[in-house]
C-alpha cells in the first residue's frame, strides 16, 4: 500500500511542521503520536495528503492515531495560525498552549459520556400538566425542549423522582436531538438595558464589535444574559469571557439560576484535568451552549459561535505574560470576525484601546449611564490630603472617625489597600540598610505573623533578622503599610468590632472565601480590609464606606499604563460602595491631591479621564496611538543580554515608519536571578511593525547563544 503523507504540528518550540506517513488518510485536526528526535511527541495533523519536501525514505510513520476522539476543527487551526503569526510564536508550541493539559500529552483521552436527553412523549403532551408550580416549570421545560438528569436537577431538586414517575406513565421519551431550554428572565430590564440588548441582537449574523460602556451597577450582567438567551434559542453557542478574579462561585450561581436547563462548559486553569478536557470537548461538539471561562477559554473550538462577551474588558488578566503572549480580548474580536457574529466588550472603565476604537467608529459604542436599581445612589468621593497629617499607622484621624461613625450606625466598611503583608519594607534607621531580594530588584515584604521577609516576585523567604546585618542596630523600622499592619491598627482602635482581612494570604484554601462571604452577608463583619481581590466582581449590598489608604504608588510609576490601571481600580472600589439604597462614601488618602486623576475620579467622569489620557498618549507617541512590540532578552549577566540586542540592532535596517527605543533595562531589571533588558519597536502602521519584528527576530536568532533567553511581546503591557 502506498503511504499517505501528513504534515504534523508537534509540541516543540519550532516554527515548522514535520512530515510523517500513515496507511490511511487522516483528517486535519486529528491528534496523533509521532517519533521525534528519539522521543515520542504528541502532534496534530495540520495538513493531510501532502507531497513531501524531503526524501520519502527518511519519513517516519505515525505511531498512534487517536481516532475515537473528534478532530480539532479547521476554525481552530485557523485561530492558532493567526495567533502564532500575530504574536510571533512557534506554531507547534502555540497549538499546545491552546489545548487543555490532558490533550497536550501523548495519551488517549477519556471522553465525556453521552448523556440521555428526555422530552415529553405524544402521550405526555396530551396529558394535563402537574399543578404544583415547581413541577410545572420542569414539565414546561420538557415540553418546549429536552433535558438530561443534571439539568433537570438544576430546575427541581427532586427532578429524579418525577422523571421516574413520568417515565413509568409513558409521558417521557428519549429526545432525538438536544434542544436547549431557556427559561424566562425574572428580572425586567430597564430601558437602557433593553436598548443595549436590542442594538446587539439586530446584528446577530454579521461581524459587529460593540463597546458596552456601563457604569458600575448599571446591570451589564443581565444584558449579557439576555443576549445569550436569545442566541441560544436560535440554536447558537455563546462564549463568555471573564477576568480571572471574577470567575467566582457567585457568578456561576447566577449563570445557573438564569440558565438552569442550558448546558454550560466552565473553563479555567483551576478546574481539574479531566473536567477541563470534557468541557472543552462538550464545547467543541456543540453540546455546551454557554462556554464561560478566563482568558484561555478563547481557544475553545465553538462550532456554532453566535456571540462573544468579554466582561471587564479592560482587565489585565486577559493578557498572558509568558509563552504565547496573547490578549484574549483582541483574539475575541478576531474570532467574532471569523465567525460573523457580534462581540460585546463590556466595562465601566474601558481600556483606552477600546475607547479609542469606539471614537474612531471601529467599535459601536453603547452606553449605560444609570444604575439598574433606580434607588441606588452614586457614592460621594472625598479626596483627602495627608501630606501634613499625622497618621496613625497609615490612617488619618478623619478616616478613623468615619469608621467609628459607621460602626455606630451598623454600617459595613472596607479599608482598601493594595499590598498584602505587614509592611512593604524593613529598614535600619541608623545606617539606612534595607532588605532586598537577592534574586530580584525588589524589597522583601515583611510578613509579621509568619515571621518572614518574603519576595512577592520569586517567593524567596528569610527569617526576620534580629539586627541590621551592616551595623548591628537591633531597632529595625517597618516602612509603608500592608494589610496586616492596617489590621493591627484597626484591631487596637476598634476593639469591639469584627474585623475581617481578605487577601491572598487569608484566602488560601477553597472554602476560605465562602466563609468570609458568609460573615459579610450575615452581618457579622463590621470592617473588611481588602486588596484588589475584593475590588472586583463581588457585591456587598451593605457596604457604604470605603477608605483607600494609599493610592500614590502608581502615580510615580514609569509605566505609562499605571495611571489608567489606577483609575479603573479606584472606580471599581468606589463602585462597591452604596450599591444598595444607602448612599456610600469613598474616602481616598493621598499625598498628591492635585493630580488630575483625582478630579476625574471625584466626578466619576471616565470620559474626561479618557480624553485627557489619550491626548497625553498621543503627545508621547504611546499606545494606543501607535502599535508597539517589546523585544526582551534576559541572562545571568546584564551585559550578555544588552549586547545581544545591540548587535542585532546594528545589523538591522529599520523599515520606514518604525521607531526603535532602547535597548534598556526593564523597570524591574532583576527577576528570579536573571537580568532583563528590552527594546521597543513602534509604528503607526501595524503591518510595518510586524515586518520589522519578523526581520529583527531573524537577526536575533542568528546571533543568540549561551543561556540568553529571548521573547517577543506584541501590544505589551509590562515595561
Ligand atoms: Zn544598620
Ligand atoms: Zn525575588
Amino acid at each position: 500500500m502506498k503511504p499517505i503523507y501528513h504534515n504534523i504540528a508537534v509540541n516543540r518550540p519550532l516554527e515548522q511542521l514535520f512530515t510523517y506517513a500513515h496507511d490511511t488518510l487522516l483528517p486535519v485536526g486529528r491528534r496523533v503520536v509521532v517519533p521525534f528526535n528519539n522521543t515520542t511527541q504528541v502532534g496534530i495533523v495540520w495538513q493531510s495528503d501532502v507531497t513531501p519536501e524531503i526524501e520519502v525514505d527518511k519519513i517516519l510513520p505515525i505511531q498512534t492515531v487517536f481516532d475515537d476522539e473528534p478532530p480539532l476543527p479547521q476554525q481552530w487551526l485557523d485561530l492558532i495560525e493567526f495567533s502564532a503569526r500575530y504574536y510571533h510564536y512557534p506554531l507547534g508550541a502555540a497549538a499546545f498552549v491552546a489545548l487543555p493539559t490532558a490533550m497536550r500529552q501523548p495519551e488517549k483521552l477519556s471522553l465525556p459520556k453521552t448523556e440521555e436527553y428526555w422530552t415529553l412523549s405524544d402521550l405526555g403532551r396530551q396529558t394535563t400538566p402537574p399543578r404544583y408550580p415547581k413541577q410545572l416549570v420542569l414539565w414546561n421545560a420538557l415540553f418546549s425542549g429536552s433535558l438530561n438528569r443534571q439539568m433537570a436537577k438544576q430546575i427541581h431538586t427532586d427532578a429524579n423522582k418525577y422523571l421516574q414517575q413520568w417515565l413509568a406513565l409513558g409521558y417521557l421519551k428519549i429526545a432525538d436531538k438536544q434542544q436547549p431550554v431557556v427559561l424566562e428572565q425574572k428580572i425586567k430590564l430597564n430601558t437602557e438595558q433593553a436598548m443595549a440588548v436590542e442594538t446587539v441582537l439586530q446584528q446577530q449574523d454579521v461581524f459587529a464589535p460593540f463597546l458596552l460602556w456601563g457604569i458600575t451597577g448599571s446591570g451589564k450582567t443581565e444584558v449579557y444574559f439576555e443576549m445569550m438567551a436569545e442566541v441560544i434559542n436560535n440554536g447558537g453557542q455563546a462564549l463568555f469571557l471573564v477576568p480571572e478574579i471574577n470567575l467566582t462561585a457567585q457568578l456561576l450561581d447566577r449563570l445557573r439560576r438564569r440558565f438552569p436547563a442550558v448546558e454550560t462548559a466552565v473553563l479555567h486553569s483551576g478546574s481539574a484535568k479531566t473536567a477541563r478536557s470534557w468541557d472543552y470537548l462538550r464545547a467543541m461538539n456543540g453540546t455546551a451552549k454557554i462556554i464561560v471561562g478566563t482568558r484561555l477559554s478563547i481557544f475553545t473550538p465553538v462550532p456554532r459561535l453566535s456571540l462573544i462577551v468579554v466582561d471587564e474588558e479592560h482587565d489585565n488578566s486577559y493578557k498572558q505574560d509568558n509563552d504565547l503572549r496573547y490578549n484574549a480580548r483582541d483574539l475575541a474580536v478576531w474570532r467574532a470576525k471569523y465567525a460573523n457574529c457580534p462581540v460585546v466588550l463590556g466595562s465601566a472603565t474601558p481600556s483606552l484601546e477600546s475607547f479609542q476604537a469606539a471614537q474612531n467608529n471601529r467599535y459601536r459604542l453603547i452606553t449605560m449611564k444609570n444604575r439598574a436599581n433606580p434607588n441606588a445612589r452614586l457614592p460621594e468621593i472625598e479626596i483627602f490630603d495627608v501630606k501634613r497629617q499625622k497618621l496613625n499607622n497609615g490612617l488619618s484621624d478623619k478616616a478613623l472617625n468615619l469608621l467609628e461613625e459607621n460602626l455606630k450606625n451598623k454600617g459595613l466598611s472596607l479599608v482598601y489597600i493594595n499590598r498584602r503583608g505587614f509592611a512593604p519594607a524593613l529598614f535600619c534607621g541608623d545606617c539606612g540598610y534595607s532588605f532586598s531580594c537577592p534574586n530580584c530588584s525588589a524589597k522583601m515584604v515583611w510578613h509579621k505573623y509568619q515571621r518572614v521577609l518574603r519576595c512577592h516576585h520569586c517567593d524567596h523567604k528569610i527569617a526576620i533578622p534580629k539586627a541590621c546585618p551592616d551595623c548591628g542596630n537591633q531597632d529595625l523600622t517597618a516602612v509603608g503599610y500592608g494589610t496586616q499592619r492596617i489590621e493591627e491598627t484597626l484591631k487596637k482602635h476598634f476593639q469591639a468590632a469584627q474585623i475581617l482581612r481578605i487577601d491572598s494570604d487569608t484566602i488560601a484554601r477553597k472554602d476560605d472565601w465562602s466563609k468570609a462571604r458568609q460573615a459579610i452577608e450575615n452581618g457579622t463583619a463590621d470592617i473588611i480590609i481588602g486588596t484588589q481581590m475584593l475590588a472586583k466582581g463581588h457585591d456587598f449590598g451593605r457596604l457604604n464606606l470605603v477608605i483607600v489608604v494609599n493610592a500614590d504608588g502608581s502615580l510615580y510609576s514609569a509605566d505609562f499604563r499605571a495611571v489608567e490601571h489606577l483609575f479603573a481600580e479606584l472606580m471599581q472600589v468606589a463602585g462597591r460602595a452604596g450599591r444598595a439604597e444607602r448612599a456610600g462614601k469613598v474616602f481616598i488618602q493621598t499625598q498628591l491631591p492635585h493630580n488630575p486623576l483625582f478630579s476625574f475620579l471625584k466626578n466619576q467622569d471616565y470620559q474626561a479621564f479618557a480624553d485627557n489620557e489619550l491626548a497625553q498618549r498621543k503627545q508621547f507617541n504611546a499606545p494606543p496611538t501607535v502599535y508597539a512590540a517589546a523585544i526582551r532578552a534576559d541572562a545571568v549577566k546584564i551585559q550578555d543580554a544588552l549586547s545581544l540586542l545591540n548587535n542585532a540592532l546594528q545589523n538591522f535596517r529599520l523599515p520606514e515608519q518604525v521607531t526603535v527605543y532602547g535597548p534598556a533595562p526593564q523597570l524591574m531589571t532583576r527577576l528570579a536571578g536573571r537580568e532583563r533588558v528590552q527594546l521597543f519597536l513602534e509604528s503607526p502602521n501595524r503591518q510595518a511593525l510586524h515586518t520589522a519584528v519578523t526581520q529583527f527576530s531573524q537577526q536575533l536568532n542568528n546571533s543568540i547563544s549561551g543561556d540568553i533567553r529571548v521573547s517577543i511581546d506584541i501590544d505589551p503591557y509590562d515595561c
